[in-house]
């Protein structure tokens, strides 16, 4: 352990050995290997946390696919499933861009009727509601679907999609990039090949993505580390990674869990680790993807700031209609307003800034005095979030009736 932690402190590359054992340190080895992490971010991208203004619209929970771990998706003949029109979407990013928004996250189910054309279309909606929002839209799995659907390359979709404002993709739909875990996960899911394939055709577009990893279900350390390394060499390869977000896995109901539908489903990660992911991605990934965000849609705002001591640097966004974790189970809502996440900074000495979905500062806040109030900040994020924007148990009641 000493080595590996020398090795990583003098920014070599750990090999898939190497990483499988610091993800498995414990006791005064993990602390060391946190401590190890923490000041690593310090030299790699200094004391700023920044999070992003931003708001997610899920646009349909209906979906063909039937990922185990997901409790969003509704199938197309159910009573469940909401479809919301590209007129609403549009609203939705006006909306947001009134109240500060300088990006908006479109993702959501494979529906049957959703193809290329579909998602060209909505995208030009957003852009011509609200054309200075950042569109950071479709993971590679609809990527995958609407090229298929439409009879296109993932390229043509690309070059389409970016005429009519997409500017960045979610690196999500990523799970594991292990297809062992994933054929357990989600059958019929895109492979580990697909989704690098789709993210390395963005690259190459010019679009840069975040990159994502879903952790505490059935996967091991080995499988873990297995993903950082298929992350890392594939960013030596682009360069188009702007940030990793490791997500925990969101249990209480999914049908993973709840059907036990792999064997040794575990009800999300440990403290322990977490803790050890977050410090190994600093490690492993920090002198490639500079950025390692926190969820604090899965972890809680108190985790996040604890997580912002193992390595992490950037807080994600305000969200303001998170649905997929909340319908999974998670408990922290669907909004964190600003002040919350710079509260979160503050909490643990460090320095907010405001940041574009490219990781601009837009604007930093030195000390408290200087926040002015923006529109998402007059909101009390639990109280009054769903009576705002509504919420992903009122889009499932309207569509039931
Ligand atoms: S994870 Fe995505 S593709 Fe899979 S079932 Fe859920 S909405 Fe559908």
């Amino acid at each position: 352990m000493r080595a590996l932690l020398q090795a990583a402190s003098r920014g070599e590359d750990l090999d898939l050995n190497g990483v499988t054992a610091l993800l498995e340190a414990r006791g005064a080895e993990l602390a060391e290997l946190v401590s190890l992490a923490d000041a690593v971010r310090q030299a790699q991208v200094g004391d700023t946390v920044t999070y992003v203004v931003n708001r997610n619209i899920n646009f349909t929970n209906v979906c063909v696919k039937s990922c185990r771990f997901c409790a969003f998706a509704r199938g197309f003949r159910s009573e469940e499933g909401y479809r919301l029109t590209v007129a609403q979407v549009a609203d939705r990013a006006r909306e947001a861009a009134d109240l500060g928004a300088t990006e908006v996250c479109l993702q959501a189910g494979l529906a049957p009727e959703l193809d290329g054309a579909a998602y060209v279309r909505l995208c030009a909606a957003v852009q011509a509601a609200a054309p200075g929002l950042s569109i950071h839209g479709f993971s590679p799995e609809e990527l995958l679907y609407g090229a298929r659907r439409s009879g296109w390359t993932v390229h043509s979709l690309l070059e389409e999609l970016v005429a009519v404002g997409l500017s960045s993709i979610p690196g999500t739909s990523a799970e594991i990039l292990v297809d062992e875990v994933r054929r357990q996960l989600a059958p019929g899911r895109l492979s580990t090949a697909e989704w690098c394939d789709v993210v390395r055709t963005a690259h190459g577009l010019g679009l840069p993505s975040s990159a994502t990893l879903m952790y505490g279900h059935i996967e091991t350390a080995r499988h873990r580390a297995q993903h950082l390394l298929v992350l890392r060499s594939l960013q030596a390869e682009t360069g188009g990674f702007t940030e990793l977000v490791p997500l925990s896995f969101v249990w209480s109901e999914a049908p993973l869990w709840r059907q036990q539908l792999a064997p040794g489903v575990r009800a999300g990660p440990t403290q322990d680790e977490t803790r050890a992911l977050f410090a190994v991605s600093r490690l492993v990934l920090g002198a490639h993807i500079p950025h390692l965000q926190v969820s604090w849609v899965k972890e809680g705002l108190a985790r996040a700031g604890e997580l912002l001591r193992c390595g992490a640097d950037d807080l994600g966004g305000t969200l303001m209609n998170e649905s997929i974790s909340v319908s999974a189970g998670a408990a922290h809502g669907q909004l964190a307003t600003p002040r919350d996440l710079r509260g979160v900074a503050r909490a643990v000495g460090r320095l907010p800034a405001e940041r574009s979905t490219d990781y601009r500062v837009l604007r930093r806040f030195d000390t408290d005095a200087d926040a002015e109030e923006q529109g998402l900040d007059d909101l009390d994020a639990i109280s009054d979030a769903d009576a705002r924007f509504g919420s992903y148990a009122g889009l499932v009641a309207a569509a039931r009736g």
